[in-house]
């Protein structure tokens, strides 16, 4: 049952709202000490402070209705034009702004129902193609608009295999889609082939350069080697690019782009009928916060492109300088070999979860990962003034799980971890899912472990995906209560 919390009778005071706030807020991963690996994007203070005075400028004004608020008209436009050029963008590709990378996805999936739909009106069986490792806004975007979700597999750098992906086109099929990079192993997809491939067959080609979309341009002007992905690649139709990750925005800004004007009019939503008046919605949701929308206008035009290079460079350079210690470290290495900043460390011989486990006593926050079994991490600006300590942390984490391994975990946790079911799941909710699932575990007789390595492993051994799924399911309600 929920809490009930009654709106209070008398406001309190602005000192208490805030000390409260201050209060519950301690609580919250530390990150800018850099030793979180996910979740906030920053390149420090003086950046974040721009940025907030943009937002807070524009803090009330509403990007639903752009004839009302040329300012944030011009922002938006300008945002997409520029995002466009840094992405081999012509003078025909064009876009949106919207509210993060889902959205992004969710507008480019939808774009490629309507195309499909004016050219086989009557087709009710779509279906699209997404790389294993494609983000889950995808299948939201499947479950959202009715669209089937073919996962292809992998070859064995965790690209998408081009073959497979050949197999499973079919009369049906709206949409191919490539990662620049992956989320899971920061491996950029065979961009140019899908396209091809796309192309070919007279399908829609999405890139997913939610994470990529700001850090890879400016990786290839600085000679990193970096392969082409973008609207340079014959064949590619949309791209995502979140603003909100590398390009340093406020949280709710991203791009969606199109090859040109007649595939974004496919994205718009006008109903004329309403007795409110003739309503018209560029993307999912109506009100537009203006704050986001001027604060992505702000810092890029306040960085500009040296000042990207500048970040970029420190990044590729932290990034390169983890990846060979990592892989420098006996009983670990990088999952295949990603191009830019996001890594993942996986294991042949050695519980890496027994690993994150000890990287999380030492203070260290990364995601856990299925299918290899790996530790999640993204690499940001104020990653470059921890990156030694953290390998002597990680250094540290290997050798006792050496010692763990081989002792007692094998027996107490008699599960494969290399079979792992499990979606990622941030650690302190795992650690509370042990509750709930305790009864679901019980039956076979297992005792619940505290460590979430344990945790995963027996999460991995459940018979039933189903369950795994209602399990979820219970956590979040008890999540979205007070
Ligand atoms: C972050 C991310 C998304 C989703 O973006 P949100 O802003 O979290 O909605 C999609 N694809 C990739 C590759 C991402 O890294």
């Amino acid at each position: 049952m929920a809490k009930k919390i009654n709106l209070p009778k008398t406001g309190l005071s602005k000192n208490d709202v805030f000390n409260e706030m201050k209060t519950v807020k301690e609580k919250d991963v530390k990150w800018k000490d850099g030793k979180v690996w996910c979740l906030v994007f920053s390149a420090g203070d003086e950046l974040s402070d721009i940025t907030k005075e943009a937002y807070n400028m524009f803090f009330s004004e509403n990007g639903l209705n752009p004839n009302a608020f040329p300012s944030l008209k011009k922002f938006e436009n300008e945002v997409v034009a520029m995002t466009a050029n840094l992405l081999g963008g012509d003078e025909n590709v064009t876009g949106t702004m919207t509210s993060g990378g889902t959205e992004s996805i969710l507008m480019a999936v939808k774009t490629a129902r309507e195309h499909y739909l004016s050219k086989h009106p009557k087709s009710k069986k779509m279906e699209m193609i997404i790389p294993k490792t494609a983000h889950p806004a995808f299948d939201k975007a499947g479950h959202y608009f009715g669209i089937k979700v073919i996962h292809c597999d992998l070859k064995d750098d965790y690209r998408v295999d081009l073959d497979k992906m050949e197999e499973l086109i079919n009369g049906n099929t709206i949409l191919l889609v490539g990662s620049a990079p992956s989320y899971p192993h920061g491996v950029i997809d065979p961009i140019e082939k899908i396209a091809k491939l796309a192309k070919e067959h007279d399908i829609l080609c999405h890139v997913d350069a939610c994470v990529g979309g700001m850090i890879l341009p400016f990786a290839k002007k600085l000679d990193y080697n970096i392969p082409n992905f973008d609207f340079t690649v014959d064949g590619v139709t949309s791209m995502s690019v979140d603003l909100h990750k590398y390009g340093y925005a406020a949280k709710g800004a991203s791009v969606v782009l199109y090859k040109n004007k007649d595939l974004r009019r496919k994205q718009f939503f006008v109903y004329t009928e309403w007795l409110g008046g003739i309503y018209a919605s560029p993307s999912m949701g109506g009100t537009r916060p203006g704050g986001a929308i001027a604060a992505a206008w702000a810092v890029m035009n306040y960085l500009g492109e040296d000042g990207y290079l500048k970040i970029v460079k420190t990044v590729m350079e932290t990034s390169e300088k983890l990846k060979k210690g990592i892989n420098k470290i006996d009983g670990i290495n990088i999952v295949s070999t990603p191009e830019a900043s996001v890594i993942a460390i996986g294991s042949e011989e050695l519980d890496v979860f027994v690993i994150g486990d000890e990287m999380s006593q030492m203070g260290w926050y990364m995601d856990r990962q299925q299918d290899p079994p790996s530790l999640h991490m993204t690499i940001m600006h104020a990653h470059h003034k921890v990156a030694d300590k953290f390998l002597e942390d990680l250094k540290e984490a290997v050798q006792k799980a050496k010692k763990f391994t081989i002792g007692k975990v094998a027996d107490k946790v008699k599960v494969s971890l290399v079979k792992g079911a499990v979606k990622v799941l941030p650690e302190n909710v795992v650690s509370k899912l042990t509750s709930k699932s305790s009864k679901l575990l019980s039956g076979k007789g297992e005792i619940i472990p505290k460590r979430s390595a344990a945790m995963y492993g027996m999460m991995g051994s459940l018979p039933n995906k189903g369950d795994l799924n209602e399990m979820i399911l219970d956590f979040m309600d008890s999540l979205y209560d007070a």
